[in-house]
C-alpha cells in the first residue's frame, strides 16, 4: 500500500451534489489512474457500498469516505472522514441528524430568491437533487445557471449563495467535536478539508486546528482541488507543524463544473506523511 501515491480521497457523487452516479465516478477515477479512492459524499454514507462494489469490480483499492459539515467560528467547516465503518450506527445517526434541516433552509433561501424576482426556485432546484435528503447550494446555482441569471454555478455563489447576498441562510451544522467524534468511533481518521477555503484569521485557523486535534482528528487535506499551488506549501508546513497525516483529494464534482479532474492532481510532497500510510489496515482491496 506504501507505493500508492495515486490516491484521490476527496470527490462526490449524486448521492449527494455531484452529477454522476457512485458507478460511474468510480469509472471515471479507475480510467484517470486512481489507484485508491474515497467517495466523501456531504453528510451521506448512503453511496458507500455502491462504490466499494464498483471499485472492486474496477480492480480499484476503496476507503470509506464522508465529508460532514460543520460549524465552527460562524463559518461553515467541512471535515473528511476516511477508513470507518459506514455501517456504524452512530455516525449513521449523526449524519441523519446534519442532514435534517436541509429541505428548511432550502425552502428559506427559495423565499429569499422569491424577494429579488427569482421564483420557484426551490421546485427548480429539486430537479436536480439525486436524494431528496440532500438538497445543496449547488443544486440551486445550476438551476439558477439553467434560467439564465447567472453563466456558471461559481457566479451564482458569488451574487447569490454566500454570506450577505440574497439566496444566503444562515444554518448550523453539526459541532467539530461530533463530528471528529463519530468519524473516529467507527474506527476512521479525520481530516480537516481544504483549510484553504476558509478565509480565517491566523488565530481562528489555529483554534481551527487545536481543537480538532484536542478532539482526535489526525489530518489535513494538503493538495485538492481548492488549493494553489502556494496552499499546498502552507499546508504541508502546517501538517508538519501540527504533526497531522496529510491527504489529496480532487473535490470532483461534474465533468464540466469542477476544474480539477479526478486523480490529476500533483503528488503530496515529499516531507509531509500520507493519510494512507495511517490507513493501510482499513483499505479495502479487490
Ligand atoms: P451546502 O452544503 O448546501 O452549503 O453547499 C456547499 C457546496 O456548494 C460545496 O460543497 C460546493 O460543492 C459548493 N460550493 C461552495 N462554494 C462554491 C463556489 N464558490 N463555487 C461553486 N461551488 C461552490
Ligand atoms: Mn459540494
Ligand atoms: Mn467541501
Ligand atoms: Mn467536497
Amino acid at each position: 500500500m506504501n507505493t500508492v501515491t495515486n490516491a484521490d480521497l476527496h470527490c462526490h457523487s449524486n448521492v449527494s451534489d455531484g452529477t454522476l452516479s457512485p458507478e460511474e465516478v468510480a469509472e471515471r477515477a479507475s480510467r484517470n489512474g486512481v489507484e485508491l479512492w474515497a467517495l466523501t459524499d456531504h453528510d451521506e454514507v448512503g453511496g458507500q457500498h455502491r462504490a466499494h462494489a464498483a471499485a472492486a469490480a474496477l480492480g480499484m483499492a476503496y476507503l470509506p469516505g464522508v465529508e460532514i459539515s460543520v460549524s465552527f467560528a460562524n463559518k461553515t467547516v467541512h471535515i473528511v472522514g476516511l477508513g470507518f465503518d459506514p455501517d456504524d450506527p452512530a455516525i449513521m445517526q449523526g449524519l441523519a441528524d446534519t442532514r435534517g434541516g436541509r429541505e428548511r433552509r432550502a425552502r428559506d433561501m427559495a423565499a429569499d430568491l422569491a424577494r429579488v424576482g427569482i421564483p420557484g426556485a426551490f421546485e427548480g432546484a429539486l430537479k436536480y437533487v439525486g436524494n431528496p435528503d440532500l438538497i445543496s447550494r449547488t443544486h440551486f446555482a445550476r438551476y439558477l445557471v439553467e434560467i439564465g441569471v447567472c453563466g456558471d454555478p461559481h457566479e451564482v455563489f458569488k451574487r447569490y449563495l454566500t454570506e450577505g447576498k440574497p439566496g444566503f441562510v444562515e444554518h448550523r451544522w453539526a459541532n467539530l467535536s461530533d463530528a471528529v467524534k463519530w468519524i473516529v468511533g467507527a474506527g476512521g481518521v479525520a481530516v480537516v478539508a481544504h483549510p484553504g477555503r476558509y478565509d480565517f484569521t491566523p488565530n481562528e485557523e489555529y483554534a481551527l486546528f487545536s481543537e480538532f486535534k484536542a478532539h482526535g482528528g489526525q489530518g489535513v487535506e494538503v493538495v485538492t482541488g481548492s488549493h494553489t499551488v502556494a496552499e499546498y506549501a502552507k499546508y504541508a508546513d502546517l501538517a508538519c507543524e501540527f504533526d497531522l497525516l496529510a491527504s489529496r483529494g480532487s473535490d470532483f464534482h461534474d465533468p464540466s463544473e469542477s476544474h480539477t479532474d479526478l486523480g490529476t492532481l500533483p503528488n503530496l510532497p515529499g516531507k509531509v506523511t500520507p493519510v494512507w500510510e495511517a490507513l493501510a489496515p482499513r483499505v479495502l482491496h479487490p
